[in-house]
């Protein structure tokens, strides 16, 4: 006797609760609800089992998600903390000094790290929009603006100040 792997797929698989709606492999269209192994969108026959491989997929991305609103505090840590330093090695080593010089190196990778933390929110903005609604910690949108902008100021700062 051989065994159909899709009703195996399908006696393996049924009646599940789901935490992120399956979404079609093919036209993305929702398949919450879907009772069989076909999209009713666009005819797709799928794996039950793919829709489950592609669950874990996006709650791993649900918690990468999670993380970001932490980074952009980080990143917002970086930046002034870099300019802080940028700002006292002006006014202890006057231009050309080594004070200046050190200020603007550790601000230089100060702002790299804060624009970096700071683009951490595409890992957010890049989810579809069903999944991002699942995100019980939205990133403060501001917060990413505010780290991209003035880490984008302060390496610009680092690179052409005098001396
Ligand atoms: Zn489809």
């Amino acid at each position: 006797m051989s065994i159909d792997p899709r009703e195996l797929d399908r006696m393996v698989h049924r009646e599940r609760k789901r935490v992120v709606p399956p979404l079609c492999p093919n036209c993305g269209y929702d398949l919450r609800g879907a009772t069989s192994d076909r999209c009713s969108e666009c005819g797709e026959v799928f794996y039950l089992r793919d829709l489950e491989s592609q669950e874990a997929e996006h709650l791993a991305k649900l918690h990468e998600a999670e993380g970001v609103n932490e980074l952009l505090g980080i990143g917002f840590k970086f930046i002034v903390g870099g300019a802080a330093l940028l700002l006292l090695g002006i006014v202890l080593g006057g231009a050309g000094g080594l004070a200046i010089c050190l200020g603007r190196v550790i601000a230089f990778g100060c702002a790299v790290a804060g624009l970096s933390l700071g683009f951490s929110v595409f890992r957010f903005l890049r989810l579809p929009e069903d999944l991002r609604n699942r995100v019980t910690h939205k990133p403060d949108l501001r917060l990413a603006v505010i780290d991209i902008g003035l880490g984008l100021v302060m390496l610009a700062t680092c690179m052409f100040l005098p001396g």
